[in-house]
C-alpha cells in the first residue's frame, strides 16, 4: 500500500459501511466504528510494541463522520508523530472537507487514500447509488497533492446498462485525474459482480435465464462466463 518496502501494519478499528451502494457487497452491513480514543490507544500500544510506523486502517467509510476523522487526525498528531496511515473513504465525504481539514488529516499522518470513485458518469454514479457528483475527485485529488497524499481511485465497469457513451465518460475522468499527477495518482479497475439481494445484482441475474440457485450450482456456472468473449449480460 505504501510502496516503500517498509513494514505495515492492518489494523480495522470499524465493520461495514454507511453508504449502502447498490451494487456492493457491503450495502447490507450496518456501519460501526470503535470510539477513537480507543483506536488510537490501540495503534499507540502496537507502536511501541513492534516499531511500526505505518499503518493499513482496513476499514470501508473513514470519512464517514467528519468530526470523528478530525479528532482521529488531532489525536493521531499528538500520540503518533512520525506515523503513517492509509485509509478507504467516499467521495462524497472528501468533497466537504476544507483546505483546513485537509491540512490536519496530512498533519494527522494520513499518507494514502484510496477512494471509490467508481464512475465519470453521472448517470452511472446515481444508478449504482454513489452520491458524489463526477468531478468531485477532480477537486480532492487537487487537495490531496498539495499535501502530499497519495490517492488510489477505484473505477468499476460492467454495470448493468452500461453504455459505451458512460464507459468513455469514465475513461476521460481517469484520463483527467492521471494528467494531474501520473506518478502520484493510482488506479484500480474492477468488473462488476452481481451479488444477490442487492439492486443491481437482482437486477443482472434476472437476465439470466436459469440463474444459479445454490453455491455448488454458481460455481458450476463461473466457467460459463470465464472466456474472454463470454457476456452474461446484454
Ligand atoms: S461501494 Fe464502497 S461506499 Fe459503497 S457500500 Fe460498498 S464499500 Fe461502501
Amino acid at each position: 500500500m505504501f510502496g516503500n518496502e517498509q513494514d505495515t501494519f492492518v489494523f480495522v478499528a470499524s465493520q461495514g459501511c454507511g453508504k449502502h451502494c447498490d451494487f456492493c457487497y457491503w450495502s447490507g452491513f450496518a456501519l460501526g466504528m470503535l470510539p477513537v480514543e480507543d483506536t488510537i490507544e490501540i495503534l499507540v500500544r502496537i507502536q511501541n510494541r513492534l516499531g511500526v510506523r505505518q499503518f493499513h486502517l482496513a476499514e470501508l467509510d473513514i470519512a464517514a463522520s467528519l468530526g470523528r476523522l478530525r479528532k482521529f487526525a488531532r489525536l493521531w498528531r499528538e500520540r503518533l508523530p512520525g506515523c503513517h496511515w492509509f485509509g478507504l473513504a467516499s467521495p462524497v465525504d472528501l468533497a466537504r472537507l476544507d483546505p483546513a481539514d485537509w491540512d490536519l488529516l496530512a498533519e494527522g499522518g494520513c499518507r494514502k487514500l484510496e477512494i471509490g470513485t467508481e464512475s465519470g458518469s453521472q448517470r452511472i454514479l446515481t444508478k449504482i447509488g454513489k452520491q458524489h457528483h463526477k468531478d468531485d475527485p477532480i477537486g480532492i485529488i487537487k487537495n490531496a497533492l498539495a499535501r502530499g497524499i497519495q490517492t488510489m481511485h477505484n473505477f468499476v465497469f460492467g454495470i448493468p446498462g452500461e453504455t459505451w457513451a458512460d464507459r468513455r465518460a469514465s475513461l476521460n475522468l481517469i484520463r483527467r485525474l492521471r494528467n494531474l499527477d501520473s506518478d502520484w495518482t493510482l488506479f484500480t479497475f474492477r468488473f462488476f459482480q452481481p451479488t444477490p439481494g442487492t439492486r443491481l445484482g437482482d437486477e443482472a441475474l434476472s437476465y439470466h435465464q436459469d440463474p444459479p440457485a445454490g453455491l455448488k450450482a454458481f460455481l458450476a456456472s463461473r466457467q460459463e462466463f470465464g472466456a474472454e468473449c463470454a457476456r452474461s449480460m446484454p
